[in-house]
């Protein structure tokens, strides 16, 4: 893995880590080259709680290079399915993401941390009393245990993600997002020789996950009924007025909300900031590098929420339409990329314009 080396504390500290999944053991990494870094983590094995894709822009830009056998597939599109069930296709036609093996993912991350000397304690951390560095990282994932008695920001708004593991028909290079949930979408992601089918919502997912099966069986592409696995878990919505650095603590990763909105994807982002987490300016610096992104992802899922089902329908005809635009500025981390490209074009421009008084009804 290359490390990024980005810090700027002139003498060695002791660093405490606090929690060891991808934002604490890319925090810890970065630290280590200059100051003496312990690593908490509570689990022997960390349970699984996540579809496990990630761009391939992304982990370059993250310098990470994986060992054999993390990457199960890769990704060069998308077929995005409205919620009346038409369809088109984005196909990027070279590798554009990877799905990965989490549990091995963590465990590469964690292994590289030590090797390059970050000290790692297997044990769940009670009080940060006990803690005597000068410096805290909480890369704690949704346990918001110390946020709420430190009296730290913890963002406002969650949703509840559900997947399950099963054989099924599906092409191995694209993922399919069917839009069939009232706040988010669900996804059918394959993973070699299974695939991981999911749905997020603010209530319960399962019904919708339920839902889309139903749809396939009638499709014909469930080879087997049984699921292999099933897993839950919770994804915070980005929240751009969240306070992440206290001086001495800081927190980063889904700790620090930083996820993005639209597709509920944190490994990268949290990654990112975790880069900057041994800088004095730490939250001027994470915001500065991914905040606009962040906060741009947002405004995706607030408008996407907010439209019926038909206005949906519309609008996704009209990008499928300009599909091509998607094809070439797509980039699943980069919001910004994707929403220059499209309003750039006057024919998507002009067509979403004249659409907009009726998305506008729906919005207020
Ligand atoms: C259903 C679902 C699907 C998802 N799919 C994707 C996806 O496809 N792509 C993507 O990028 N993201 C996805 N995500 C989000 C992604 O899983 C998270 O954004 C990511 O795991 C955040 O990493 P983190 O290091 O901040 O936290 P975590 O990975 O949650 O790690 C936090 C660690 O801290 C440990 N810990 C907590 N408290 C303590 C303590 N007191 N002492 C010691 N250890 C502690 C925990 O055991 C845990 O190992 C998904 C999430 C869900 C729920």
């Amino acid at each position: 893995m290359n490390k990024l080396c980005i810090w700027d504390y002139k003498s060695t500290m002791k660093i405490s880590t606090i929690g060891a999944g991808p934002a604490g053991c890319i925090a810890a990494l970065n630290c280590v080259d200059k100051h003496d870094v312990t690593l908490y983590e509570e689990h022997k094995i960390q349970p699984v709680q996540c579809a496990g894709l990630i761009s391939k822009s992304g982990l370059e830009r993250l310098g990470i290079e994986l060992r054999k056998g993390i990457i199960k597939n890769r990704i060069r599109g998308a077929i995005i399915v409205s919620p009346s069930g038409d369809s088109f296709m984005v196909d990027g036609r070279e590798t554009k993401a990877y799905v990965i093996d989490r549990r091995e993912f963590d465990h590469h991350l964690m292994d590289t941390a030590v090797d390059h000397g970050v000290n790692f304690v297997n044990k769940r951390v009670r009080d940060l009393d006990k803690i005597t560095s000068d410096k805290i990282i909480l890369a704690t994932g949704t346990d918001y245990y110390f946020h709420k008695r430190l009296n730290l920001d913890v963002p406002r708004r969650f949703l509840t993600g559900a997947q399950f593991e099963m054989k099924i028909e599906c092409d191995n290079n694209f993922v399919e997002l069917h839009f069939n949930t009232p706040d988010f979408f669900s996804w059918i992601i394959p993973a070699g020789d299974y695939a991981r089918i999911g749905s997020c919502s603010a209530k319960n997912p399962v019904p919708y996950i339920k839902n889309l099966l139903k749809k396939i069986k009638k499709d014909g592409r469930i080879k087997n009924p049984k699921i292999l696995n099933r897993n839950f878990g919770t994804i915070p919505i980005y929240d751009p007025g969240l306070r992440t650095d206290y001086g001495r603590i800081i927190t980063v990763g889904d700790a620090a909300g930083q996820v993005k909105a639209s597709t509920g994807g944190g490994i990268i982002m949290g990654g990112i900031s975790a880069k900057f987490a041994c800088r004095r300016d730490y939250e001027k610096r994470w915001r500065s590098e991914i905040g606009k992104e962040l906060y741009l992802h947002l405004m995706i899922n607030r408008f996407l929420t907010k439209l019926s089902s038909k206005k949906m329908d519309r609008l996704f005809s009209l990008i499928g339409e300009h599909k091509w635009i998607l094809e070439e500025k797509g980039d699943m981390d980069m919001a910004s990329k994707v929403l220059s490209g499209l309003f750039r074009n006057p024919g998507f421009a002009l067509k979403f314009l004249c659409q907009l008084p009726g998305y506008a009804l729906d919005m207020f």
